[in-house]
């Protein structure tokens, strides 16, 4: 059974569907996107992710292509029928097709793509933690971070030097030497005197949808929070550290640059975090 994607409007086998050769996301990186993970067939953080969605438009002054009621409903329905019980929805919407040019025509209409990613290994999730060894390196990025825009370039040009290196992410760093965020992921450490910190949000870096609900969870389970700005420094002589996203829910960081955290085993603030993140999405 093919698996199939949806581009504006239509159901088609993923292994035919397009975009114009114009379209503003290719272009240009004019579009956002958003990931959501499925778990038992369910979107995880559903409205979170719709929020943000709705917000990057906003900043961005592109009309959504269709309410949310309506996508969410094809997102279901992909999610039915490519069978999905465990994986992720990938959804992009662009400002759309039109002859390139920097100012995009009067009448551009959005384009929306979604297609789906089957990935039974999440079911694994509780079982086997994968330990992340990560890298560090300058933030390259603008200055509209808080924006989930298909512009990734920077992202992706330090997560191929983490891969190049055997490592599994990389911490992006600001000009006064401080943690921003991962290429795909918000960054944590937990203190000797087991306080979470992770830097507050602002235009520096994305709104993560997880890491929103792993606040809410740091409140319940009763840990210290501060949300402020950490070094690369601190963070390597932190308790331990911890990514979170969509894909990676909270993922244990044993070493920084080739220093180990802590002991190098997961950490027990980060694995009480992940229990109950896991338990919250239903994995
Ligand atoms: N920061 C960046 C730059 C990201 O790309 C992502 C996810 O892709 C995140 C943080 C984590 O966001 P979320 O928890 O919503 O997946």
């Amino acid at each position: 059974m093919p698996s199939y994607a949806f581009v504006d409007g239509q159901y088609v086998p993923r292994h035919l569907a397009a975009l114009p050769l114009e379209d503003r996301a290719t272009n240009f990186g004019d579009g956002i996107y958003e990931v959501w993970v499925v778990a038992q067939s369910k979107l995880v953080d559903e409205e979170k992710h719709f929020a943000r969605l709705e917000r990057s438009l906003g900043e961005l002054k592109i009309p959504m292509p269709m309410g949310q009621k309506a996508i969410a409903q094809h997102v279901r329905r992909l999610i039915r029928r490519n069978n999905i019980k465990f994986g992720t929805v990938y959804l992009q919407i662009s400002r759309g097709a039109s002859k390139r040019d920097h100012v995009p025509a009067a009448n551009i209409t959005p384009s929306i793509t979604i297609f789906t990613n089957n990935k039974p290994g999440l079911a694994e999730a509780r079982r086997a933690p994968k330990k992340l060894k990560i890298i560090t390196g300058p933030d390259l990025r603008w200055a509209r971070r808080d924006i989930k825009s298909t512009s990734l370039l920077p992202n992706v040009m330090l997560r191929m030097e983490a891969h190049q290196q055997g490592c599994h992410e990389a911490w992006m760093v600001d000009d006064q030497g401080m943690v921003t965020e991962g290429t795909s992921s918000s960054s944590w450490i937990v203190t000797l005197e087991k306080t979470v910190v992770t830097r507050a949000l602002s235009n520096d870096i994305l709104p993560g949808v997880t890491r929103d609900t792993v606040c809410e969870l740091i409140a319940r389970a009763g840990y210290e929070f501060e949300e402020r700005g950490f070094s690369v420094e601190e963070a390597k002589h932190a308790a331990e550290a911890f990514v979170t996203s969509a894909t990676n829910f909270v993922g244990p960081v044993v070493e920084i640059d080739g220093t180990t955290i802590g002991n190098g085993q997961i950490g027990e603030v980060t694995n009480k975090l992940r229990d109950l993140y896991l338990r919250a999405a239903g994995l």
